[in-house]
């Protein structure tokens, strides 16, 4: 059974929504989950009892689905938790807010990338600037103001130049907008909100595992 061969698509089978981990296709019909739904993958799949967890494991899994959204290991994810945790305002909403604040998050929301690990790869090869410097630190956290272009040597590049052109299509969140299309340069318009971030997320749980 070879139905699901794509690692990363799994990972969206798996968690039962779409993470937006493939690029252009997650935006296509060929996306699996487009095509077979949310059924679990694996020969069982139709036996797997996803809607029987509860407590503990429904938080697990919450916790895992935003990790790998915004491709975290468990230390990073951690520490982003307890720095939410320790800001004013609401620990869940604030830990979103941090990991959309991310320059590699704010790269693929820009559709500078089809993906965030494509916009990470851009940002630690070098691609990125922030307010015109080079940024090499893909959890390097932007604030209003800021201007978000491509390195002037890359602004020909064939990637970023598909990618925008499609991301355009798709609209963009309204904490950013895009100054100059040509030059590639974006500005962090506001900072974003809990409301911006349209996945189906339930990070309230993730605080109740995490607070245990
Ligand atoms: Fe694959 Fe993207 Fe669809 Fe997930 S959302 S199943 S990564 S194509």
């Amino acid at each position: 059974m070879a139905r699901y061969r794509d690692a990363v698509c799994r990972l969206c089978r798996r968690e039962g929504t779409k993470l937006f981990l493939k690029g252009e296709r997650c935006f296509k019909p060929s996306c699996p989950i487009e095509k077979r739904g949310t059924q679990p993958p694996g020969q069982h799949g139709k036996d797997a009892r996803r809607g029987k967890l509860t407590g503990y494991g429904e938080q697990l899994r919450e916790k895992q689905k935003v990790k790998r959204i915004y491709g975290m290991l468990e230390g990073q994810f951690r520490s982003y938790f307890e720095k939410a945790a320790r800001q004013k305002g609401i620990t869940g909403d604030n830990l979103l807010i941090l990991l959309e604040r991310r320059l590699d998050n704010a790269v693929y929301r820009l559709g500078l990338a089809t993906s965030r690990a494509q916009a990470r790869q851009l940002v630690n090869h070098g691609h990125i600037q922030v307010n015109g410097r080079n940024v090499n630190i893909p959890s390097f956290q932007v604030k209003v103001g800021d201007l978000i272009s491509v390195h002037e040597s890359s602004t020909a590049n064939v990637h970023i130049q598909s990618a925008f052109q499609t991301a355009g299509g798709r609209g963009r969140p309204t904490w950013l907008e895009v100054v100059d299309a040509t030059k590639l340069v974006g500005k962090v318009t506001a900072l974003p909100r809990r409301e911006d971030v349209t996945q189906d997320l339930n990070e309230q749980m993730i605080v109740e595992l995490y607070s245990k």
